[in-house]
């Protein structure tokens, strides 16, 4: 349980001075308010202030200087590692800030900084329009933009970071700013896949794209038993599909008595998952060489809304479950990567489990290296590892074969990993300088010019398991 000290005083005034709830630890609804998806994490923040708009936000830096807290932002709380609570310091919490304003005639979207993806496919659709986010829902733009953004429209527009027109920004100074590519260019520059920690961005605004009402789908799985043949077919097509297909595999037991039947429930399986920017038809085509690797035990493909694509996932990762998930930019999908993801997929501890291959490249390598501060463009695929387990009592042997995999398999890669798959940032600050290579000094730059206090520290991998 959090101690707080700060004077009692202080935090009725600070109350009196925004509009949202400002959420003490002895308040009923502090461990709701200090939850986050992720159930591996039980911080305790000082106070939580759940901030209402502009203005709240900009109190609440004030607050948290004034007080010698360090601050964390919360987003959409979907942060594998929970960098989004902390403990003993102030969250700024942007859950109650979901607004979503589409200029259909401009094509642009801006969005408030505690918006889910539902919320921005909800908005854009209505239009016909889209910009690339995740593959659920239920994630928050804010840090999902922030670190990158790898969603199923990628290969054709880019990630969500490319898509980024400008960000409203309150900085750790209490300032309020728009960064862009006119102004404030740099701090913009690092916004786009630097992962956060320099502000808190209250507003994104992002190009649109028509996408949908409908869209052409692939969600087919086939038995584990010949997952390398079937990777190997995977990595041919990838080669040659045109870039607006984007798929990923995944391969692990996925026991689901719901979906499965009863004789190949607790076996293991691959599964294709990937969606068409572009006409249904053409689309079904294109896709249909991934529905015909072999014969499949479930074939859920179809052309369906594009806002129930970007469902289709959400029910898998509920709130609380136990989560650790790491990444590695792979150089390719050689033999020896094939046979070791399959290898490491058959020896996860949980049946929720997955090793998965994100394609990458397409509209990603459009954008040059030093645009953004995102790094994974030099890389054909991101393999990402995913232990899900319900029971604490196994939390050792799933975090440990997550480990394990990721040792093994940076023989397959430059060792660099996706920001927004990052374990717990176990490898701390020399973890994140070999991954952001010479962005690292750029990103070091603008921390000490927006932050020099270090006000957003725990939100850097270093610091965040505090
Ligand atoms: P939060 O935990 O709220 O925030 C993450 C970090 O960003 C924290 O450090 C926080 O302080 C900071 N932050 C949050 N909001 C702001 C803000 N407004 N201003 C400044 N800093 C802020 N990633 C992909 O690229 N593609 C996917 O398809 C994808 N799928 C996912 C599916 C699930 C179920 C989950 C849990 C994650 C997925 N991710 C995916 C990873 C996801 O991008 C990260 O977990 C991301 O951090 C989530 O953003 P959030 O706003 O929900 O997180």
């Amino acid at each position: 349980m959090a101690q707080s000290t700060i004077e009692y005083d202080h935090i009725e005034q600070f109350q009196t001075t925004v509009y949202g709830d400002v959420v003490r630890p002895d308040d009923a609804e502090y461990d709701d308010a200090r939850s986050v998806w992720n159930g591996m994490i039980d911080k305790y923040p000082a106070l939580i202030a759940r901030c209402r708009g502009v203005a709240d936000v900009i109190r609440a830096v004030e607050f948290a200087r004034e007080n010698d807290l360090r601050a964390t932002v919360h987003g959409g709380g979907h942060n594998v590692a929970g960098t989004a609570v902390c403990n003993d310091g102030l969250v700024i919490d942007l859950s109650e800030m979901r607004a979503v304003w589409v200029d259909p005639e401009e094509r642009t979207a801006w969005v408030q900084g505690g918006a889910t993806w539902a919320d921005v496919d909800h908005e854009t659709q209505a239009f016909g329009l889209a910009t690339p986010g995740g593959v659920v829902s239920k994630t928050g733009v804010a840090g999902l933009t922030l670190g990158g953004g790898i969603g199923h429209l990628r290969c054709k527009y880019g990630l969500s970071c490319d898509n980024l027109r400008s960000v409203d920004v309150v900085t750790a100074e209490g300032r309020y700013l728009t960064a862009s590519a006119d102004e404030n260019e740099e701090l913009f520059w690092g916004f786009r896949g630097g992962g956060g920690g320099l502000g808190v961005v209250t507003g994104f605004e992002f190009e649109l794209h028509p996408a949908g009402p409908e869209v052409a789908t692939c969600f087919v799985l086939y038995p584990g038993e010949r997952a390398g043949e079937y990777l190997r077919a995977y990595r041919e097509y990838v080669s040659s599909a045109p870039d607006e297909v984007t798929t990923l595999s995944s391969t692990g037991v996925m026991a689901d008595e719901e979906v499965f039947p009863a004789d190949v429930v607790d076996d293991l399986k691959i599964g294709f998952l990937g969606c068409y920017a572009g006409p249904p038809e053409d689309g079904e085509k294109a896709l249909a060489p991934l529905r015909e690797l072999g014969e499949p035990i479930a074939d859920f493909s179809a052309t369906m809304p594009y806002t129930e694509f970007q469902q289709l996932l959400d029910e898998d990762y509920p709130d609380g479950m136990r989560y650790y998930w790491k990444s590695l930019y792979l150089d390719g999908l050689t033999e020896s990567a094939i046979d070791r993801i399959r290898y490491w997929a058959e020896t996860a501890p949980s049946p929720l489990s997955t090793v998965d291959v994100w394609e990458l490249g397409g509209a990603i390598t459009d954008v040059d290296l030093d645009e953004t501060a995102f790094v994974g463009r030099h890389a054909p695929f991101l393999l990402g590892i995913e232990a899900n387990w319900k029971d604490s009592a196994n939390d050792d042997v799933n975090v440990e074969w997550v480990r394990d995999c990721i040792d093994d398999m940076r023989q397959f890669s430059d060792g660099s990993f996706y920001l927004n798959f990052p374990g717990f940032f176990e490898g701390g600050e020399a973890a994140l300088e070999s991954t952001f290579g010479p962005a690292y000094e750029r990103l070091i730059g603008l921390k000490e010019e927006y932050d020099p206090e270090g006000l957003f520290d725990l939100n850097r991998g270093a610091k965040s398991a505090d």
